[in-house]
């Protein structure tokens, strides 16, 4: 079967040349073990930050090792007690066709409930972790203006349909018109600012305060950098910040926040986080996630590449804004 390793890493952007595709003989399986035949694979931007030594909160990616990623799949062969031939699980066996695991971080998932890619992103870590920053740290009220950067992409358009089920007035940020029309007529944003043809910073402060007349009460960001100095002082008095991502700082470039001094002026509280370290909230965020579902009030919307040997070319497309919703690769 075949896997992708990173070959070499980057050392200013990343491009395909830095993935090697290999083809690798079936593993056996011992006892406590299973082997999964994956379906899906999870394309998400940390795994940009992992082709460096620097830079990200996940550890670098090691040379010629399989890329990491999550992945959900069949179970085809088991020696293990708790999983079965033919179970539907989600896993982290990374960027290749099959894998075997020990039942570590391996969870059985319903295809009844709902379709096995949801689980790798509406139910699954994509859809916990706009769950939790709209929750946990934005905790926006029915009325309140709130701001999602990378409002398109996966998380993003998970956070603009949990804040506009909450009542509130949701105003998008994405590249490119047709990102926009989808962010307000699809999921259902008051607004939604395309940055790409803006000249600065000031000019995307002014289109925020266009549709916030009254300041931004909370504000999901994606992305980081000149987006979120561009937000600070669109804040309003108490504002909240859920500083969830950073893809504006992948691919190696660094950018300056000029703004900050509206943290202490407006008395904001920002707040970074990341999904895995609150596990103990993911059972009721998935419940959560999977009611709205079931109601009508949250679409899930996928992006999905062919065949392993197109994953590099996904991943690096993330950085290119390539994806609408979940990024995912269908392996078969
Ligand atoms: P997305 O589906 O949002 O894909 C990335 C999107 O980001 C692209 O489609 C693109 O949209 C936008 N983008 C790319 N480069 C830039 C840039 N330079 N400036 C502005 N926008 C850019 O990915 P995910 O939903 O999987 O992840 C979104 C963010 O959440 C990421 O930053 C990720 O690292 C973070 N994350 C954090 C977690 C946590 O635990 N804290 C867990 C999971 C994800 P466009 O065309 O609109 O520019």
């Amino acid at each position: 079967y075949r896997r992708m390793v990173l070959a070499s890493r980057p050392v200013d952007k990343p491009d395909t040349t830095h993935f090697r595709l290999e083809e690798v003989g079936m593993p056996g399986v011992a006892a406590g073990q299973v082997l999964v035949r994956n379906r899906y694979l999870s394309i998400d931007p940390y795994m940009v930050g992992r082709m460096y030594t620097t830079q990200s909160y996940a550890a670098a990616q090691a040379l010629g090792e399989t890329m990491v990623g999550e992945t959900a799949g069949h179970v085809i062969a088991s020696q293990h007690p708790d999983f079965q031939i033919g179970d539907a699980v989600v896993g982290a066996l990374g960027w290749q066709e099959y894998g075997v695991s020990d039942g570590t971080n391996l969870r059985r998932v319903d295809e009844q409930r709902a379709p096995l890619s949801a689980y790798l992103g509406m139910l699954g870590m994509t859809g916990v972790t706009a769950w939790y920053g709209i929750n946990r740290i934005c905790r926006p009220v029915e009325g309140d203006t709130v701001l999602v950067s990378a409002a398109a992409g996966a998380v993003g358009g998970v956070a603009v349909q949990l804040a506009k089920a909450k009542g509130c007035k949701v105003i998008g940020i994405a590249g490119g018109e047709q990102k926009c029309h989808y962010v307000t007529r699809v999921l259902g944003a008051n607004a939604c600012i395309d940055y790409r043809p803006l000249a600065s910073k000031e000019a995307l402060t002014e289109e925020i305060f266009k549709h916030a007349v009254d300041g931004v009460d909370a504000f999901f960001d994606n992305v980081n950098g000149w987006v979120l100095d561009a937000a600070f002082p669109a804040m309003s008095l108490g504002g909240r910040i859920a500083l969830c991502g950073m893809i504006g700082r992948y691919g190696n470039r660094s950018m300056q926040l000029l703004s900050h001094h509206f943290l202490l002026l407006s008395r904001l509280t920002a707040q970074g986080f990341i999904v895995w370290d609150h596990v103990g909230e993911w059972g009721r965020a998935v419940d959560e996630l999977s009611d709205l579902m079931d109601g009508g009030l949250l679409r899930s919307e996928e992006t999905r590449a062919f065949g392993i040997e197109a994953a590099p070319h996904a991943c690096l497309g993330l950085l290119a804004g390539k994806n609408v919703g979940k990024q995912l690769v269908q392996f078969y």
